[in-house]
């Protein structure tokens, strides 16, 4: 049996010829016709990745895709009538890893699942403790060699820097104390200040991926 693909989708002829599309290329479509039934599907079924529409029936794409990300981190592709309602789902953040407006060709959204596919193999197989590189949102890590890059362009760090940040990818959305991070990272507590300078360049990329929690600490959050 190939990975499971959970389609959530309304219009039933577009669900048809997804998972025939799907089936064809090995995969196992399983299809919700509304919100509520994708939840079940999802809790059920364990699928492997996630195609969302965001107009649904009973509860709309995107609360659905922000209560599968409670529990899981499959990838979900989001897939709107309208080029407007990206604009909604991206200011929300809501976590979902791609999408497409219709009308898309089925082949390309194919082609986007298996890229999809491959980028979670890839993070799950880095997923070990001893994992050296890691991939988050548009930052990459590299630990044997030190270096961090955005989108591809190299972004300069000293080695503390380095060390906070590599701490904070390895465990996204877990709060930590300064004194978790210092005892994490660092011989001394000037964390904040790390923290501070790490902020300023991972700003010059408008990326906010180090949050502050207030009176408990601060969190990476690459979503
Ligand atoms: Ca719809």
């Amino acid at each position: 049996m190939g990975q499971k693909i959970l389609i959530v989708e309304d219009e039933r002829e577009l669900a048809d010829i997804l998972g025939a599309y799907l089936e064809v290329e090995g995969f196992t479509p399983i299809v919700a016709k509304d919100g509520k039934e994708g939840l079940s599907a999802f809790y059920e079924n364990k699928p492997d990745l996630m195609l969302l529409d965001i107009m649904l029936p009973k509860v709309d794409g995107i609360k659905v895709c922000k209560e599968v990300r409670e529990s899981s981190d499959i990838p979900v592709i989001m897939i709107s009538a309208k080029s407007g309602e990206m604009d909604k789902v991206i200011a929300l953040g809501i976590g979902a890893d791609d999408y497409v407006t219709k009308p898309f060709s089925p082949l390309e959204l194919i082609a986007r699942v298996k890229a999809q596919l491959r980028r979670y193999e890839k993070s799950m197989d880095n997923s070990g403790m001893n994992r050296e590189e890691i991939s988050t949102g548009k930052l990459s890590l590299n630990k044997a060699a030190y270096t961090a890059d955005v989108d591809g362009q190299s972004l300069t760090l000293t080695t503390k820097e380095f060390e906070i940040l590599f701490f904070f990818a390895r465990n996204p959305n877990q709060v930590f104390s300064k004194e978790q991070i210092y005892e994490g990272v660092c011989d001394d507590n000037s964390v904040t200040v790390y923290i501070n300078r790490i902020r300023e360049k991972l700003n010059k990329f408008n990326l906010d991926y180090i949050k502050t929690v207030w009176g408990a600490g601060y969190k990476f959050s690459a979503g």
